[in-house]
């Protein structure tokens, strides 16, 4: 079944009743953006910058990363891209930074810890992306990565619009942030879930450790019910709430997502056909009460059967 509705999308993300939600793409580097915007993605909702530069010995500079950056937004010029801010540390170590060993990385100084400890860094990626955005004339907004509290979102918007990018926002992928959801929406104009981090941190179970994947599965109730308080969040400021974590590229829980308030999702290019075939086959109706099965589910594999049951 899921074969035959893939044929069926017609490159516009959206529910069988019009209710619009953005399928975007997730890409590291150009090739990544050019077979995206190929296979019909709308936009980009992760651009994930550290790909560019994980074997830089030395910090690139304004120019560089300026052209580094216009290579990935070409193909998507007049449309949306959200360009994420370097998410160094832990399973990512930028080797220009010198960061110092750490006992427990994943709790470190990383994402925007990093750049608030290095001002002058973030300050020069950002004068860069907002080059590469006027030179490739895409939409791109701006978000940065682990971010914990009102207050860094707050630090980091400010920084954005002071390097002339209007469009700003912040991953939830720590739990404080998702709990504050209120406060961020606030500050921002957009948020986006990375649930890769957000089921790592709210079950302590490291994403790179396989004999804790099972606490890590993106079905988890208790996962769901985070995301749930940042969908009811965005519903209250009127500000788009988005998923790019691996979670948003399978089918049945992206429907699920989008019941739970969720208005873009963002994935792996291999992706985007199953997710925009699937969400075309079903009514946002069937969203929210598979969203509500789910999130009243004892766990994962239930989870899955009860949306499944009601959206097929
Ligand atoms: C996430 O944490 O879900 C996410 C999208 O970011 P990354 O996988 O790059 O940490
Ligand atoms: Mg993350």
């Amino acid at each position: 079944a899921e074969t035959r509705a893939s044929q069926e999308w017609n490159g516009v993300g959206s529910t069988r009743d019009g209710h619009r939600v953005k399928v975007l793409a997730n890409v590291g580097a150009a090739e990544d953006a050019t077979a995206a915007s190929a296979a019909g993605a709308e936009g980009v909702g992760l651009f994930r910058t550290e790909f560019c530069y994980l074997s830089a010995t030395e910090e690139p500079d304004v120019a560089a990363q300026q052209a580094a950056y216009a290579a990935v937004l070409a193909p998507f010029s007049g449309k949306p891209v959200v360009v994420r801010t370097l998410d160094a540390g832990a399973d990512k170590p930028l080797g220009f930074l010198n960061q110092e060993p750490e006992p427990n990385p994943a709790l470190g100084v990383r994402g925007l810890r990093v750049a608030m400890d290095r001002v002058d860094v973030l300050d020069r990626q950002l004068s860069a992306i907002a080059g590469a955005a006027e030179q490739t004339g895409a939409q791109v907004s701006v978000m940065a990565p682990m971010v914990a509290t009102a207050e860094e979102a707050a630090w980091f918007v400010g920084r954005a619009r002071t390097a002339g990018i209007e469009r700003a926002g912040v991953m939830i992928e720590i739990p404080a942030a998702a709990l504050t959801a209120h406060e961020i929406f606030a500050e921002v104009d957009f948020v986006s879930l990375g649930t890769n981090d957000l089921a790592q941190y709210v079950f302590a179970a490291d994403r790179q450790v396989g004999a804790v994947a099972a606490l890590n599965d993106p079905w988890q109730p208790a996962l769901l019910r985070l995301v749930a308080l940042v969908g009811e969040a965005a519903g209250a400021a009127g500000k788009p709430a988005g998923v790019c974590g691996e979670a948003a590229a399978d089918p049945v829980l992206a429907a699920v997502l989008v019941g739970l308030g969720v208005s873009s999702l963002s994935m792996n290019t291999a992706a985007l056909t199953g997710v925009g075939a699937k969400l075309a086959s079903v009514t946002r109706d069937q969203c929210v009460q598979a969203a509500q099965a789910a999130l009243a589910a004892a766990d994962p594999a239930g989870a899955r059967t009860a949306a499944r049951a009601v959206l097929a």
